[in-house]
């Protein structure tokens, strides 16, 4: 028999959340869902405790808290409802937790996950903003804490999967000579510069391969995404910039890929599926069913693969940019991002302006040192995204 695991799902109510929680309800004899957390989507998170009965669910505020408690009174067994900050970290912490699905998407993952880390959990990272906001805070609190850290971005777990076993985040694997991470081009793949000007919402967020939440999925459309993933792929592999590559590969098939000194490459292949690195991170080093059908070559008939092009897509050439700057650079760019991304999907900035919104702020801060903690990396991020406001003002006159 299995040894049961014990499980916090932070964002459950996201794509990560609901397919960490699939994977997870095919195998009852081997985790139980101690938490789960969710913004303000009360009906959601509802329908999950009733599902998974956890000990404790957890809301962004006291009136989501309330309406929760109303929608599970009477529930058997019953779920303690709390709400705020202190809360994720403490059901992230737990001392009855063994493993924590870190899914919340954007800067505010960043908290929980780190009382994870500091509390010596198995941690299920998917999310990226936590390493890139504060990749060193967080690798110091991961070894401090006996933390171990399992990459749930399809990129990084498929580089996890073909470099030798026992390599660990932070640290080099010899003989590795590059990691190559695909990207699918996202929907503007073929579009000219004055079609993505004048893109909406929802063609950015009609993804051809994969279904994920809006902020990725903007983000997978102007490829910072992949520029995210470059960062991340820096501190959980321990590799410089210049031994990281990006390669277009529509197909999604190919997740990524390790080229060794003596010319061998190893790819990571499967269905694009978050379920896989999902099973795959949860049952480590085993591994188990996770529902994704079987992988048909013959049906997928084709694989290619292309250079990106960073004219089109400068958000990968600021990420870049931002990894060799180190310091502060990676910080203020993915909260200068988060800004602009929210003003796009609100209708109040042009596609194509996000780009612009992000370099102003790398200008403005980029060059500033690295956060040596906790609170000068919130500090970091708040600066940057007054800065990024400032500029979607000028963006937008
Ligand atoms: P999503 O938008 O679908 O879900 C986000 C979850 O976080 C929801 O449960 C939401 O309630 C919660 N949340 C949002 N804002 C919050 C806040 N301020 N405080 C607390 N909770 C909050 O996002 P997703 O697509 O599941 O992505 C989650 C993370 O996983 C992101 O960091 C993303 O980059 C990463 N990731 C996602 C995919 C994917 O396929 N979706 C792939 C790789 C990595
Ligand atoms: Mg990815």
């Amino acid at each position: 028999m299995p040894a049961m695991r014990t499980l916090t799902v932070l964002g459950a109510t996201g794509s990560i959340g609901l397919s960490t929680l699939d994977v997870v309800a095919r195998h009852p004899q081997r985790y139980r869902v101690f938490a789960l957390s969710a913004h303000r989507q009360v009906d959601a998170l509802a329908e999950l405790c009733r599902r998974h009965a956890p000990r404790f669910a957890v809301l962004g505020d006291a009136g989501a808290a309330a309406a929760l408690r109303t929608r599970l009174a009477g529930a058997a067994p019953a779920t303690e409802v709390l709400h705020g900050e202190a809360a994720l970290a403490e059901v992230a912490a737990h001392a009855q937790v063994d493993t924590v699905m870190a899914a919340i998407v954007g800067a505010a993952g960043l908290v929980p996950t780190l009382a994870a880390a500091r509390a010596g959990k198995r941690i299920l990272l998917a999310n990226k903003e936590s390493l890139v906001m504060a990749g060193e805070v967080f690798l110091n609190a991961c070894s401090e804490g006996g933390a171990t850290v399992l990459p749930i971005d399809s990129e990084h777990n498929a580089i996890f999967q073909c470099l030798p076993p026992g390599h660990g985040p932070g640290r080099a694997a010899a003989g590795v000579r590059r990691l190559v991470l695909t990207a699918s081009g996202g929907p503007f793949r073929r579009a000219s510069l004055a079609e993505m000007q004048r893109a909406t919402p929802q063609q950015a967020c009609a993804h051809p391969n994969w279904s994920m939440g809006r902020k990725i999925s903007v983000d997978s459309a102007t490829m910072m995404n992949k520029g995210l993933e470059l960062i991340e792929a820096h501190h959980l592999f321990g590799v410089a910039e210049s031994c990281l590559e990006v390669i277009v590969h529509p197909q999604s098939i190919v997740h990524s890929l390790v080229e060794y000194d003596d010319g061998s490459v190893l790819a990571q292949m499967g269905n694009p599926d978050m379920r896989t690195p999902i099973a795959h991170a949860l049952a480590h080093p085993e591994r188990i069913d996770s529902g994704v059908a079987p992988l048909g070559l013959a049906d997928v008939g084709r694989l290619e693969f292309e250079a990106p092009d960073e004219r089109r897509f400068p958000c990968l050439r600021l990420a870049r940019e931002a990894l060799r700057a180190a310091g502060a650079a990676p910080c203020v760019l993915n909260a200068a991002n988060e800004v602009a991304v929210a003003a796009f999907l609100e209708g109040a900035l042009r596609f194509t302006d996000i780009a612009r919104v992000d370099e102003a702020a790398l200008q403005a801060l980029g060059h500033l040192p690295g956060a040596p903690d906790l609170e000068a990396v919130l500090e970091l991020d708040r600066e940057a995204r007054a800065v990024a406001r400032r500029q979607l003002a000028r963006c937008a006159a």
